[in-house]
């Protein structure tokens, strides 16, 4: 029988998971089986249960279910440093009893920029935006790429705090939209929710230092509402956040079957004409 595995969410039709992995399995010349798997929104555990019972050996973990997947691996094994940090698992082992419990979203998001967009972040000013579980998954790994300073600033800003306050580095810095004005950036992340409701954010003027990346988490078929906002404020170059699931699913595929495979044919299937002309 061919390894199972799945993503599990509420909704999850709409997921590009399957597609993604497919071909990366097809690529990889690896023989399993990728599904999309709804659980009810209160019943993660028992569809968990039953994919493992079934042989299932791994799982994505998506909309709204990666906080209990924290739990689940807390409780059933372990985490990996970088998802005790986010405090949310967006990927599953399954080794047997064994349970891994790890979150991929940071080191794609980081890998995408630093890879595919070669934006190395060592020595450069980063400004993260929203402080949800999004950016809280992204925190680690991005002061892992050595920036000279990491700025989280969000709509509430005692969450931005907080979050800085986990690092406790004093190159990071936590704090609310206002804090914002007189300082400038070379890469600014939208971690936030924003552009699900086509929302511009309370963003300054020189915002954006010269040749300044602005990179959207959220991904879609026309550009989002933080990137035309940060084209106008003048940021040299966009991106949106496909990249971002794209090396996810990579990380996750590397954690399951020992090899990261190429994202590039996967991306030009899922977007055959670029979004942007940088
Ligand atoms: P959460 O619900 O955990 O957090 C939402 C965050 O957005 C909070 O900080 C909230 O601020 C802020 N926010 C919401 N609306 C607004 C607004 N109108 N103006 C300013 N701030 C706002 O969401 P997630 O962290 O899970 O997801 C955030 C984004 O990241 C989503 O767009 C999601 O699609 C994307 N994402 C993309 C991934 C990828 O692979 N490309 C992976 C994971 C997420 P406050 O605290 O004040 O409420």
């Amino acid at each position: 029988m061919m390894d199972r595995y799945a993503v599990i969410g509420n909704p999850i039709a709409h997921s590009k998971s399957p597609r993604i992995h497919a071909a990366f399995a097809a690529a990889e010349q690896q023989a399993l089986h990728y599904e999309a798997l709804l659980a009810p929104l209160d019943g993660f555990v028992v569809t968990v249960d039953t994919f493992r019972q079934q042989g299932g050996r791994g799982l994505n973990v998506t909309v709204p279910f990666k906080l209990e997947a924290f739990d689940y691996a807390r409780q059933h094994g372990t985490l990996t440093a970088r998802a005790e940090l986010a405090g949310a698992v967006n990927t599953l082992r399954f080794d047997g009893a064994q349970v891994l419990g790890d979150n991929t979203d940071g080191v794609g998001l980081v890998h995408d920029l630093q890879h595919n967009l070669a934006c190395p972040l060592s020595g450069k000013r980063v400004l993260l935006l929203g402080a949800g579980g999004a950016a809280r998954g992204a925190l680690l790994p991005l002061w892992q790429a050595q920036p000279a300073a990491l700025w989280i600033a969000n709509r509430t800003a005692d969450k931005a705090v907080h979050l800085a306050r986990l690092l406790n580095q004093p190159a990071v810095e936590g704090c609310g939209y206002p804090d914002l004005d007189g300082q400038h950036f070379d890469v600014v992340i939208n971690a936030s929710s924003s552009s699900l409701g086509a929302e511009t954010l309370p963003l300054p003027a020189g915002l954006f230092a010269p040749d300044a990346l602005a990179y959207d988490m959220m991904y879609a078929d026309t550009p989002t509402a933080f990137l035309l906002q940060a084209r106008s404020l003048g940021a040299s170059r966009v991106a949106d956040g496909l990249g971002m699931l794209l090396e996810q699913a990579a990380e996750a595929f590397l954690l399951w079957r020992g090899v990261r495979p190429d994202t590039a044919p996967v991306r030009s299937l899922l977007r055959p004409t670029p979004l942007w002309m940088n």
